[in-house]
Formats: structure tokens, sequence, C-alpha cells
């Protein structure tokens, strides 16, 4: 029976607790990437008929083209995350010899194949209501964001126009939709946090002081689950299944004449194509109007350093192969991948910007005088120093 301490590191933190980005109807928000490169995992989601009473309720589902059809209501069953090799996952999509559920989505269509989910820190600027106007004394807050390949290429496209997303804010909304999070996203010309040193300084502590390490983070996108877990899950799935499509089969249940007569595997395949389809749902951005103009120039700051990421490969080094997104579910375990993406470069900070100026208490800091001495008046802060990394 272990004892524990009042220390601060054995303190709870769990990303379940952490504030997420989420927004209101009709709300707006205005936002920045902190952080460069967002964290990723391969994610099974996994959903099964809901079972009442020992009878699969079903509800009218309307198709994107408008015709209706009735399926089984699915539960949420859970997220785990792919137990599968990263290697294999991101050439081929599935690894049915390490994981599990990939193994099922390999034979059949009620568990479907991995896709990426991504999480990072973003920095949300309190603002006028109904507006993207950042709102007085400057309020930057921390908050989580998920999302899928459609966010995360959304971005990319962004990145490739603009550049370092850090020196650009997000504009998104306004929220069409709460429930499924639908909401355009634009880009700002400018970064509210970097015109000021100020509001770098509150912005930097704010992430620092906040921000959860990577295991958290991963933590957030989906659960880690023992083999053990997962075949159990399976088997929970399976049972729903059989009775789903037993019901289904059988004209005399009491729900059996709703339920499309389709042979099982074509029930399980439509309904794997309604869960797909909720996904993209969940993850879907309306067309935003993206403002083609050249980028400003770059401001003379290594974000790098102003995050305290110096010891980070370039992310330009990997190129980043970006699996193929299943919009249908005739081939879901085939794991093809388009050709791979190449995360546009970030843009290289001037040779003689010299980060260690680039937070100061110094306002406009003398590019060609001399370094100020440790602890004089004009005391130069480190970027490191500030974000303890
Ligand atoms: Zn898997």
């Amino acid at each position: 029976m272990p004892r524990t301490t009042f220390a601060e590191e054995n303190r709870s933190v769990t990303s379940t607790q952490f504030p997420k980005l989420k927004l209101e109807k009709d709300e707006r928000a205005r936002i920045v990437c902190v952080e460069k490169d967002p964290l990723f995992e391969y994610v099974h989601t996994l959903r099964a008929p809901k079972i009442v009473n020992g009878i699969a309720e079903t509800e009218l589902i309307e198709r994107r083209d408008g015709t209706k059809f009735e399926a089984f209501k699915l539960d949420f069953i859970g997220r785990p995350l792919c137990l599968g090799d990263m290697g294999i996952l991101q050439e081929r999509g599935v690894d049915p010899k390490n994981c599990p559920v990939c193994e099922v989505a390999a034979q059949n269509d009620t568990v479907s194949a991995p896709e990426r989910r991504f999480a990072m820190h973003i920095i949300k600027y309190a603002t006028r209501p109904g507006s993207f106007d950042v709102a007085l004394p400057f309020t930057p807050t921390l908050l989580l964001w998920a999302f899928t390949d459609t966010i995360y290429n959304k971005l990319i496209d962004f990145a490739k126009e603009w550049g370092n997303l850090q020196q650009h804010d997000l504009l998104l909304g306004p929220c069409t939709n709460p429930t499924y999070q639908k909401f355009d996203i634009g880009v700002a010309a400018k970064a509210e946090w970097l015109l000021d040193d100020q509001r770098k300084n509150l912005t930097a502590v704010t992430f620092k002081e906040n921000k959860l390490n990577d295991a958290q983070l991963s933590e957030f996108i989906g659960r880690k689950v023992d083999t053990k877990w997962l075949r159990d899950d399976l088997d929970k799935i399976r049972q729903r299944w059989q009775m789903a499509n037993g019901m289904a089969a059988t004209p005399g249940g009491a729900t059996a004449a709703q339920t499309s007569p389709q042979d099982p595997a074509a029930v399980a395949a439509e309904q794997a194509a309604l869960t797909v389809g909720l996904d993209d749902l969940l993850s879907q951005q309306t067309g935003a109007a993206v403002p083609v103009t050249p980028p400003p120039a770059e401001a003379a700051v290594s974000m790098e350093d102003l995050l305290g990421e110096t010891s980070r490969p370039e992310p330009v080094a990997e190129p980043v192969v970006v699996a193929a997104p299943q919009p249908t579910i005739e081939a879901p375990s085939n794991g093809s991948s388009v050709a791979a993406t190449e995360v546009a470069a970030p843009p290289v900070a001037q040779p003689e910007s010299d980060p260690l100026l680039a937070v100061t208490a110094v306002p406009e800091p003398v590019p060609a005088g001399p370094n100020p001495a440790p602890g004089s008046s004009g005391e130069v802060v480190s970027f490191d120093d500030l974000l303890g990394s």
C-alpha cells in the first residue's frame, strides 16, 4: 500500500482534465499553433450495435446524396491506440500481425483500419464577442486541439502557402454545428502573440507552465490498451453484431421488418460506411476562404528558440507519408497510401537574429550594439530558460 507526498510532481494531471478546443454554436475563435509539430498516433475507433433488451436498435440515416436507409444505432466502445508497428502502419495502413483490431479489420468490416489522429497545444486568444478581434487585456489560454487527417492536410496547405504557422493566427468559425465541431478555418496575415514582447512573454509562459508531455498528449488521442482488453472489446463487438445480424435475418423480430433485409456482411459494410462518414463529419471543415497573398516578411525571431525546440531536428528532412483517407468501405484494409507529402519547410530565421534578444525587457533591442552583459539592466532572457525545455 504505497504512500505519497504533497509534492507537486505527484499531482494527478491527465489529458482528460486538460481544457480542449471546443467551439459553441456560432462561436468564433482566434488561435495560434504554438507547437510546430503535432503528435500523432494510429487509433481504432470501436463501435458496435446498440442492444436494448436483447434487440439492436435502428435509426434512419440520410446518405450524402439525400437517400435514406435503416441502420443500426451504434454505441461508442472505445478509441484504443493501434498496437501495430509504426513503420508497417505508415507503409500499409494496417498491421494484422501485431494488432488484434487490425487483424479483425483485415477480415471484416465490424471494425475499421486504424486512422491517424493528431493532437497539439494551441493558444486561444480572448476575443471580442462575435469577432476575431483580440480583446484587451491580451489573454492567451492554452488548449488541446485534436484532429484527423482532414484538418492536418488543411494545415499542411496553410503551411505551404504561409510558412511557419506559429507566425499566423488561425481564424475558426463561426461554428455551424457544435456537436460535430463544424467550422471554417482561415489564416491571418499576422500572429497576435508576436505583436509585442509582453504578449510574447505571456504566451511563452502560458505554454511552458501548462503544457502536457508527449505521453499525456498521446493519452489524449487514444487509450493505450493491453492486447487482452482489446480482445475483450473485439469479443463484445462480435457478439453485438451477431445479435444484430441474427435479428435482421429473422423477419419475425420486433424491429426486423424495419431493418435492411441485406445479408449480414452487407449490413456491416453499410454500417462501416456510416462510421467512416461520421468520422469524416467530425473532422470535416467546409471550404475555408484562404486569403492568397504572399506571406509577409518573416519576423526575425527563431520560433524554435522562442518555444524551446532548438534540439529538435527540422521536419523537412523526413517527408511525412500521409496515409490515404478511406472514404469508402470497399477496401478498408488494403492499406493504400498516397504519395509522400512534404511538410513545408519552415522559414529559416535570419542568421544574424539573436534569439536571446527576441524576448527581453528592453523594447527595442539594438542589433548592432554589443550584447548586454548578463544581469545588466537590459536583462536578456533566453527562450530556453523562458520555456525550460
Ligand atoms: Zn491496429
